[in-house]
C-alpha cells in the first residue's frame, strides 16, 4: 500500500462526464489498496470567469475579495468530484484549504504556503477515505482565503505530497507528459521518460506551462516522485501501464544512464525589452532603475549593462508584456530624470528562447551550435543570459517559431 497523491487539472475537470471519468481513475487506484488524495483544479476557464465578474463590477478589485472570489472554483470542483467518487461507492470526503488547513501568508493572489497540518486528513486516510482537497487556495494567519497565483494546484498538490511524505504525486493534464519542444509548435517534438527536476525547473520559468514553478520547488526540496500525465487516456487502463507513461522527474543524483546533452528547447512569447539609454555608472544605478519597478510587482527577468564608455552605460532588462506599459510609465515618469538617463526606449515585441540541458555542465559546444544556428536562419539575438543548464537569448517575436524548429533540429531532439 502507498500514499498516492492525485492532481487534476481544468481541462481533466472540465465537464461533468470528464469529472465521472476522473472517479473512475481514482476509485481504480483506491481498489489497489492505495491511500488517496486527490487536489483538482476548477473547471477549465472557470477561473477566468470568475476574475472577470470581479473586474466587471471594479476596475481595482480588493485584493481579499479577488482571492475569495477566485477561490471557489476548486471548492465546486472537489464537492463534484467527491460526489462523483460516492456514487462509484467509495467513501470520499472534501476539503477546503481552510479545512486541512493548508496555512499560507497573507499574500493574496501570491500567497505562499508556510505549514500543512496534516491530521485531519490523515484520519480519513487511514480510515479508508479519499481526501479531495482543493487546489489553488490555502487560509492566512487571520483566517483570510488566500490563493496561490495562477496554476497554483500544481503547487497544492505537491506541497500536500511533501507534508505527507507521499510515495508519488501524479500530475494529470491535457498532455501525455513533457515534450522537448511545444508540439503545437515543432512536429517532431518528442515526449521525455524521464526528465531532471532542474530541468523541468529551468522548463516551467522560461516558458513550459506544464507545471507552475512553485510546484517543482517543492518536489525538488522534499524529493517528491513526480509523474506528469495524461488524464485524457482511458481511466480503467492498467493501472501496471499507466504507472510507466508521461514523464517521470528524477533527481540528477539518482542518474545512472549518460547524461544527453540537451533535453529540450523552451520558449516564453510575451517578453517585452527596456533599455534605458546613457545612465551614469555609479554605484547603485541598478538599484536606482530596477527598485522603483520591482515595488510595483513588476517581475525583471534577463539584465545586461553595457561597458561604460566615459562612465556614461546603457541599461537594458526585459519584463512580461503585460507589464511593459507600466514599467515604461514608472521609468519616463520619475526615474529617467532622477538619474539623468538620456532616453528609454522598449520593444514589447521580443520572445525568449531557451535551450535547456543538465548535460551541459560537462559538454562544450552548445552554445556554439546554439549561436551558429540562429546566425544560419538570420535570426538576431538582442540579449543573451545563461545558467549552468540552459542558454537563453531574446529575439525579435517574428522569429520565435522558427528559432524554436531550427534548434530541434540542430540539437536532433527528434532522436530518442
Ligand atoms: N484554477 C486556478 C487557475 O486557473 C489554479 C489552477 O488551475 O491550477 O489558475
Ligand atoms: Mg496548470
Amino acid at each position: 500500500m502507498a500514499l498516492i497523491v492525485h492532481k487534476y487539472g481544468g481541462t481533466s475537470m472540465g465537464s461533468v462526464e470528464r469529472i465521472r471519468n476522473v472517479a473512475r481513475r481514482i476509485a481504480k487506484w483506491h481498489r489497489a489498496g492505495h491511500q488517496m488524495m486527490v487536489v483538482p483544479s476548477a473547471m477549465a476557464g472557470e477561473t477566468n470567469r470568475l476574475l472577470e465578474l470581479a473586474f466587471s463590477i471594479s476596475a481595482q478589485p480588493e485584493p481579499r475579495e479577488l482571492d475569495m472570489i477566485a477561490a471557489t472554483g476548486e471548492q465546486v470542483s472537489i464537492g463534484l468530484l467527491s460526489l462523483a467518487l460516492k456514487a462509484l461507492g467509495v467513501c470520499a470526503c472534501s476539503y477546503a484549504g481552510w479545512q486541512v488547513p493548508i496555512k499560507t501568508d497573507g499574500t493574496f493572489s501570491k500567497a505562499r504556503i508556510i505549514e500543512i497540518d496534516g491530521a485531519r486528513v490523515r484520519r480519513d486516510l487511514e480510515a479508508g477515505r479519499i481526501a479531495v482537497i482543493a487546489g489553488f487556495q490555502g487560509v492566512d494567519d487571520a483566517n483570510n482565503i488566500t490563493t496561490l497565483g495562477r496554476g497554483g494546484s500544481d503547487t497544492s498538490a505537491l506541497a500536500l505530497a511533501a507534508a505527507f511524505a507521499a510515495d508519488e504525486c501524479l500530475i494529470y493534464t491535457d498532455v501525455d507528459g513533457v515534450y522537448t519542444a511545444d508540439p503545437r509548435i515543432v512536429d517532431q517534438a518528442r515526449r521525455l521518460e524521464c526528465i531532471t527536476c532542474e530541468e523541468m525547473l529551468e522548463m516551467a520559468s522560461l516558458g513550459s506551462k506544464v507545471l507552475q514553478t512553485r510546484s517543482v520547488e517543492f518536489a525538488g526540496k522534499y524529493r517528491v516522485k513526480t509523474r506528469v500525465l495524461s488524464s485524457l487516456s482511458d481511466p480503467l487502463m492498467p493501472l501496471e501501464d499507466e504507472m510507466r507513461s508521461g514523464t517521470l522527474m528524477t533527481f540528477e543524483e539518482d542518474q545512472t544512464m549518460e547524461q544527453v546533452v540537451v533535453s529540450g528547447i523552451a520558449h516564453q512569447r510575451d517578453e517585452a525589452r527596456i533599455a534605458v539609454l546613457s545612465v551614469p555608472d555609479t554605484p547603485g544605478i541598478a538599484y536606482q532603475i530596477l527598485g522603483p519597478v520591482a515595488r510595483a510587482h513588476i517581475d525583471i527577468d534577463m539584465i545586461v549593462q553595457n561597458q561604460s564608455v566615459e562612465g556614461r552605460t546603457d541599461f537594458t532588462f526585459t519584463v512580461a508584456r503585460s507589464d511593459y506599459a507600466r514599467a515604461m510609465d514608472i521609468l519616463n515618469a520619475s526615474v529617467k530624470a532622477q538619474i539623468g538617463a538620456r532616453q528609454v526606449i522598449g520593444d514589447p515585441q521580443v520572445s525568449k528562447v531557451s535551450v535547456i540541458g543538465v548535460g551541459m555542465r560537462s559538454h562544450v559546444g552548445v552554445a556554439r551550435t546554439m549561436f551558429r544556428t540562429l546566425a544560419e536562419e538570420g535570426i538576431n539575438i538582442q540579449m543573451i543570459s545563461t545558467s549552468e543548464i540552459k542558454i537563453s537569448v531574446l529575439i525579435d517575436e517574428k522569429y520565435m517559431e522558427l528559432a524554436v524548429r531550427a534548434l530541434h533540429k540542430a540539437f536532433e531532439l527528434e532522436r530518442g
